[in-house]
Parts: C-alpha cells; structure tokens; sequence
C-alpha cells in the first residue's frame, strides 16, 4: 500500500495562448498527486473524521456512496492505510459485475453491504453494523459536514495562498468548498463548479458548514457545467480533456476536475474574471474514476 506523499504536491503554473489574451494566470494545486486512490480532497476531508474515531477508542468506519464513489474507495484504502476496519454502505442493488470502483475497495479490505435506494435514502444501518455496538465511526456520505471542511482548511496550506485573486475548485457535497471558503483572505473570490444537474441545494448546504461571518465572505457557485449530470459526460468533454492534457500533460477525471477545468476556462474566455487575475485551480484528484470508461477514450 503506497503511503500518502505530501512532499509530491505541486503548484502547476499552466502556460496556454487563450490565458495570455486575457492577462490572467491559472495555476494548478496538484493534490491528485497524494496518493493514487486516497486523492487530494479525498484524504483532507477524511482526516479528522478518523483522528475523532481514534481518541474515541473506535476501530470500525462505516461510511456510504455509490458504486463509482471516489469517497467509498478513498475512505477504503484510508482504512487499510490507518488500521480500521471499514464498512461501505453501497447504494442500490449489488450489480452482477462490480465496477472498478468497488472491486478495487474491496481489494482495500472494505465490507461492502447493498441497501436498496429508499433505505439508503434515509441512512438506515443494516442490522450487521447495529450489531457492532458502539464501536462503529460513521463519516456522511462524501465526508459531508463540519469535520470534513475542517479538514479542507488546510489544502490551501500547499501553496502560497495570498498569491491569488480567485481560488475554484469542483462541488459535489459542499464539503471541499466549504473548507476553501473557511481558509480564504478577504480580498479572494472561491469560485465553486457543481458537478451535478439542478442541485439548487448546494448553496444552503454549503452555508450550512460556514459561521455567520464566513458566510459574508466572497464566493459563488456556478451551476451550469454539469454536461448532463453527475458522471455524465459529452464528446466535448472527452476531447477537451484529451485536449488538455496533450497542452498540459495534466491529466484530469470526466467527473469532476474535467468539468472543473472545462468551466473555468470557459468562464476566462468570456471574461467573467477580470484581467490580471490569478486563479488558482484545485487539483481534487479523482482519476480513479477514469477506470470505468471504456478503454481508449482518455489518451492517458
Ligand atoms: C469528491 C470529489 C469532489 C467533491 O468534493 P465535495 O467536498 O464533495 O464537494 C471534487 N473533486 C473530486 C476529484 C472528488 O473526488
């Protein structure tokens, strides 16, 4: 099991004509290269949920998510990394061929158990993890919640955070931008992507982890790059990443950092930041997830 590589993090300036014409840089926080699987996010999130569950004398994480989940497969090798016995709460029936995602949580030692979706919906243990006593340490689905955007507090801690105008980073939960949002100077913008379609949700959930006063504070989430909902994906987006990795040799995931990119990029051509900004791009990490589309279609 590779041991998570804090030194490995980078600050990727990225050098392409289109930022050039409009007087703005974009830099790369590369927290995808922590680890292959526990990626950037992944792990800060996660962190202090486990230190909780370990002065709490609990040896036993449960945790829930999808079948394609970044957080169920992080969460596992998390586990194996730090010692616990974890349990993944799968939505939806058990499919007759696992997804790349689950079999490689299980390889992490994970106990998956499948909950039809109406259970799942209302975060119903099954009768095996109530068994387990008190012993169990259960993490939201994502990681969502106060201890997880604490974690999140201390990405930006890799880089030299007054150097920018504007941090963006992708949304799922909330939890990641949260934790940005927290971490801020006054003077910046977190601009946040949601990956998913109509979530108009996000917004009070992500206010739901900031106090009064960081609720004051200067960011936005924008909701239209979705490509068609979450872990959709277009030709457009396959071949901008494509694109962009033979530009940048940055490689990012259809899920998430894809869209991420795609946006800002996009919002930079039609100057939604002003000229001279400098944006910084958090790097989520999340290419696991490239595993379930079919071979050849990423050139990486
Ligand atoms: C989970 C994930 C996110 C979303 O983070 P939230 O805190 O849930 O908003 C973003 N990027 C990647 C790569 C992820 O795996």
């Amino acid at each position: 099991m590779q041991p998570l590589s804090f030194e490995s993090i980078t600050v990727d300036e990225v050098d392409l004509a289109q930022l050039k014409e409009k007087n703005t840089r974009l830099a790369v926080l590369r927290l995808d290269k922590i680890h292959p699987v526990i990626s950037g996010n992944k792990w800060f999130k996660l962190k202090y949920y486990l230190a909780d569950a370990k002065v709490e004398g609990k040896d036993h994480i449960t945790t829930f998510g999808g079948a394609y989940s970044n957080h169920i497969v992080a969460t596992a090798a998390a586990g194996k990394l730090f010692g616990f016995k974890v349990t993944g709460i799968i939505r939806g029936e058990q499919a007759k061929k696992l997804s790349p995602t689950l079999l490689q949580a299980i390889k992490y030692g994970m106990d998956l158990v499948f909950i039809g979706r109406e259970d799942y919906h209302t975060k119903k243990l099954p009768p095996e993890i109530i068994d387990n006593g008190d012993k169990v340490h259960i993490v939201n689905e994502g990681g969502f919640g106060i201890i997880g955007a604490k974690g999140a507090t201390e990405i930006l801690n890799f880089c030299q955070k007054e150097n920018y105008s504007h941090i963006a980073c992708a949304v799922g939960t909330s939890t990641m931008m949260a934790g940005l949002v927290k971490a801020s100077l006054p003077q910046q913008e977190v601009i946040g992507i949601s990956v998913l379609k109509n979530n108009t949700s996000l917004e009070k959930d992500l206010c739901s982890l900031l106090s009064p006063e960081e609720q004051k504070k200067r960011f936005q989430i924008i909701h239209g790059y979705h490509f068609g909902g979450y872990a959709k994906y277009t030709h457009l987006l396959i071949n901008f990443i494509n694109k962009f990795y033979t530009n940048t040799a940055i490689p990012i995931d259809f899920v998430y950092t894809g869209k991420l990119f795609y946006a800002v990029l996009d919002l930079i051509k039609n100057n939604l930041f002003p000229g001279g900004s400098n944006v910084l791009i958090i790097h989520s990490g999340g290419l696991q997830g490239n595993l379930s589309l079919p071979k050849g279609t990423l050139i990486f």
